[in-house]
């Protein structure tokens, strides 16, 4: 097997079951707190928003979670996803390490995010849903929801920021081909829209109020709606596992076992997806040498520069309140063209393996950023996320290190999606005009004045 580029597994390898990291955690995971009783929340706080079944996998402490068959069914379409050995990168960097990827932009959406869409959207239709309501910035979330719903027959209906609903045509488009409503928010359809135009008609918006119109929408409707998140939420991360349990089988099949794990980290869901079923002997065994790796930009540095509290999930102060690294619920990231990746806070479980060193935390900058992926994209061919390449900086960095070094190791990283909706980001860096942000520390000072009073 060892001179293949591509581990490729057959369709009857396609997992089975999703694995649930809460059934191996050393520690207890801090509960999530409503946010005006500051209590510990309940499934009946949730269920206006979420279907049970989704609220069940929040907090089970199951190890296996079967996948129901129409997901695999669903997932068939095009999973198992191939992991690749970058042979061509190897042989450009010099250097002894081995570098695999695994090759999540093969989607129909060209990211992860249809992993999870389809599962929740199939949850939602068990359970009687007729339509499900979300936001979307960049435009990754709401195409991977429209794709599911379509798949299951749901209607679905997604508040774009107005800003990437003028700018990023393309992906509106992908999302109305399969047959989801957008509109740009703020939208005359909610309150919370209708409020913003009242007082500024031509409001760029922001996903903080494309969360509030979701919200709103969902709990008005008088058609049995339900809201869908695409990241951060535990039920969220556990149907990524899907990723990371082929890959695990794909290494073992090319003989290799990895000594770093890279993904890069928006809300949390492709990086956890993607680690967390290699992680079960490391939470056994905290000596084991394998690294593994989060990366988040430069601008918007949860982990690295964030502080450890409960904060809101949103920018309007909605969502139950949870304990994460933040840079404050207010914070309002530059406009870096890794959109997926401007996020304030991070999943939970997440954040709770990096508080209890399992794992590794690095920030990169933009420009260095895209100069891997475009080394990426000249050796390998495929033209990554500007998300995904923040993942490819720091597996280049590491192989780089091998080689001064002189020590092989096994990489191994997720590269969550291709880039085709993002040439106009790469338009700009070809044109050297993307700069470096550098984030200064009065600005997260003051996004973090305003975190919420836990007793
Ligand atoms: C949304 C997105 C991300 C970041 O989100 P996570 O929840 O951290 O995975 C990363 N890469 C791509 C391609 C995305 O679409």
């Amino acid at each position: 097997m060892s001179d293949q580029t591509k581990i490729i597994l057959s369709e009857s390898d396609l997992p089975k079951d999703w694995y649930n990291i809460q059934a191996d955690l050393p520690y207890e995971m801090p509960p999530v707190l409503h946010p005006g009783t500051k209590q510990p929340v309940g499934p009946a706080d949730l269920a206006p928003l979420f279907p049970m079944e989704l609220i069940k996998q929040e907090v089970s402490r199951e190890r296996w979670i079967a996948i129901p068959e129409p997901v695999r069914e669903v997932y068939r379409l095009w999973r198992p996803t191939p992991l690749h050995r970058a042979r061509r990168l190897e042989q450009e960097l010099q250097t002894p390490a081995k570098i695999y990827y695994k090759n999540e932009s093969v989607s129909p959406a060209g990211s992860h995010k249809p992993n999870t869409a389809v599962a929740q959207v199939f949850y939602n239709k068990l359970e009687g849903t007729r339509r499900i309501a979300t936001e979307t910035g960049a435009g990754q979330w709401g195409s991977a929801l429209a794709l599911a719903c379509q798949m299951f027959g749901i209607e679905c209906k997604v508040y774009m920021v107005r800003v990437s609903y003028d700018q990023k045509p393309y992906r509106r488009n992908l999302m109305e081909t399969w047959g989801a409503k957008v509109v740009p928010s703020p939208s005359p359809d909610t309150a919370a829209g209708r409020a913003v135009l009242a007082s500024d008609p031509n409001s760029p918006g922001s996903l903080g109020l494309a969360i509030s119109e979701a919200v709103e929408d969902v709990v008005t409707n008088k058609v049995p709606s339900k809201y869908s998140l695409g990241s951060v939420l535990n039920h969220v991360l556990l149907h990524q596992t899907v990723v990371g349990l082929e890959a695990r089988k794909q290494l073992e099949l090319a003989g290799d076992t990895p000594d770093i794990l890279i993904g890069c980290i928006g809300g949390g869901s492709n990086f956890g997806g993607f680690a967390f079923p290699f992680l079960p002997e490391k939470l056994k065994d905290k000596t084991s040498k394998m690294r593994v790796i989060a990366v988040e930009p430069a601008a918007a540095p949860s982990l690295t520069r964030g502080v450890y509290a409960y904060d809101f999930g949103d920018l309007s102060m909605m969502t139950p309140l949870i304990k994460m690294y933040t840079l404050g619920h207010g914070f309002i990231p530059a406009p870096i063209h890794a959109g997926g990746l401007r996020y304030h806070g991070m999943s939970p479980l997440v954040c709770e393996l990096y508080r209890n060193g399992f794992i590794e935390a690095r920030a990169v900058h933009q420009k260095a950023t895209f100069e891997a992926g475009i080394q990426f994209a000249r050796t390998e061919g495929i033209l990554p996320a500007p998300e995904s390449a923040h993942a490819i900086r720091v597996a280049i960095d590491e192989a780089l290190r091998c080689r001064e070094e002189g020590v092989s190791r096994t990489i191994v990283f997720n590269l969550s999606g291709h880039g085709h909706f993002d040439l106009s980001a790469y338009e700009r860096y070809l044109n050297g005009k993307i700069e470096d942000y550098v984030l200064p520390e009065s600005e997260i000072k003051k996004a973090q004045e305003a975190l919420p009073v836990v007793p």
